[in-house]
């Protein structure tokens, strides 16, 4: 059973099902498919891998970009590195995952013929899971005869309509549920409020208020040149409470957001004020692009760490951003959703151990989180030389396969 139907569960049922298990995948939106929010992913390694062994749609993911530029503030190219980044957009990894994982059709790509040996795949919207309870051993209701209990996932739907589903293993995909209805209080997540705003990769690195970077991603799938979009991800710092953090995060019609301001529901007086500040600090071509974006989509920064990932003895497990909610900074989200999918896979396939998909996963979700907060202190709060982002921005592009988790982020008991 997977709580959350966006990419981390996708990608758990997708993987689950591979090995023949019977999935079903609950998502709190009360309509059939979810809908992106404007931006572009970077399809790191891990995503790339997830998608080489569980895709069998025939259609290219990603495109290419092969350096990253440094502007200074006038807008002159201060340096250059040569490498290779791979990106696609949300709604084109989403239906891609929804053909493979439960046969949706879409403009994107043609569903393939179900795989013999596959396990079932669910996926039903409309469907809030409101609390998570560990059903006592023996008979059950759903699954007489069984013993060693399973997990009793409760929903509620939009229309008021309530229910139960008994699972053997649920997977936590999104952090809402992992903070209100996980099984114990060690579970609840610490969502510290951000100090910034990011809306919305050349780099533009400035002290103590932005960065931005743009990357190209494919519209309605496409990733043809001359048909792509550009993304780009532009921060300001709000102290909080302050009236701005207020102002930008308060939507058209006066409804305060927590966290997300989906596109076309800022503030447009808030977003005149961006604009301003946006020509005053940032290159002029970085500034062009802000200015230019009518429906910008505007999501306060925070930080997110579980401290475990897994409950009631591994019947509960925590993927994705429900486990680490990364910074944007750190181009890994969907790649952590994806990796969390796979090794999950492997260890319950007997291909890797218990202690070992442990710490790969602890290891990752710890060590990046850490990174991206790091990273935005750097840029965001302190005035360091140029040669210091480079090196936080190339550190960030480690293949995870070469990096050296240190024994803090690695370390579980039990
Ligand atoms: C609609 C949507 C659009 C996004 N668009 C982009 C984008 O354009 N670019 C980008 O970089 N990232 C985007 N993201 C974020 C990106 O998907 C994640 O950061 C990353 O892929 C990890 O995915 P995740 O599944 O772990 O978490 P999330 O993507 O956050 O998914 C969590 C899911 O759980 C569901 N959920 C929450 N509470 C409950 C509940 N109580 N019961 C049932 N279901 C629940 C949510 O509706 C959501 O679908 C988007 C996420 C969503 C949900």
């Amino acid at each position: 059973m997977g709580v959350g139907g966006s990419l981390g569960g996708l990608a758990t049922g997708l993987a689950l099902k591979a090995l023949g298990h019977n999935t079903t995948i609950l998502e709190r939106n009360p309509k059939p498919l979810l809908q992106d929010q404007g931006a572009g992913i970077v399809a790191g390694g891990d995503t790339l891998d997830f998608f080489e062994r569980y895709n069998r749609c025939n259609r290219p993911l990603a495109v290419t970009s092969y350096a990253r530029q440094y502007l200074n503030r006038e807008g002159n190219i201060v340096h250059k590195e040569e490498m290779l980044q791979s990106m696609t957009s949300w709604d084109l990894t989403y239906y891609l995952m929804r053909a493979n994982y439960d046969g949706v059709e879409s403009p994107y790509c043609e569903v393939p013929d179900p795989a013999p040996g596959h396990g079932t795949a669910v996926h039903i919207h409309d469907r809030n899971v409101t609390e998570i309870r560990e059903e006592p051993s023996g008979d059950s209701q759903d699954k007489p005869g069984r013993t060693g209990g399973g997990v009793r996932v409760f929903w509620k739907s939009s229309q008021g309509d309530e229910g139960s589903i008994l699972a053997d293993i649920v997977n936590e995909n999104t952090l809402d549920t992992a903070r209100c209805a996980g099984p114990s209080r060690k579970m609840r997540q610490a969502r510290k409020p951000g100090r910034h705003v990011a809306s919305g990769s050349p780099s533009s690195i400035a002290p103590a208020s932005r960065s931005l970077h743009t990357s190209f991603r494919a519209k309605d799938g496409t990733v043809e040149p001359g048909k792509r979009l550009l993304n780009f991800v532009y921060y300001t710092n709000f102290p909080e409470g302050s009236d701005e953090l207020e102002e930008i995060m308060t939507d058209c019609n006066g409804r305060r957001r927590a966290i997300t301001m989906p596109p076309g529901m800022t503030d447009p007086n808030a977003w005149e004020k961006q604009r301003k500040l946006a020509r005053e600090r940032l290159p002029p071509q970085f500034a062009e692009i802000v200015c230019g974006t009518n429906k910008p989509f505007v999501q306060a920064v925070t930080d997110v760490l579980s401290p475990e990932h897994e409950y009631w003895g591994g019947k509960v497990v925590l993927i994705g951003d429900a486990l680490a909610g990364f910074r944007p900074h750190t181009v890994a989200s969907t790649s952590q959703a994806a990796f969390d999918a796979m090794i999950f896979a492997d260890y319950i396939d007997g291909k890797v151990s218990r202690e070992e998909w442990k710490r790969q996963t602890l290891g990752f979700a710890r060590y990046i989180q850490k990174r991206g907060v790091d990273m935005g202190e750097h840029s965001q709060h302190m005035d360091l030389p140029l040669e210091d982002h480079i090196h936080d921005r190339n550190v960030a592009s480690t293949p995870r396969q070469e990096e050296v988790y240190p024994d803090w982020a690695t370390a579980f008991s039990g």
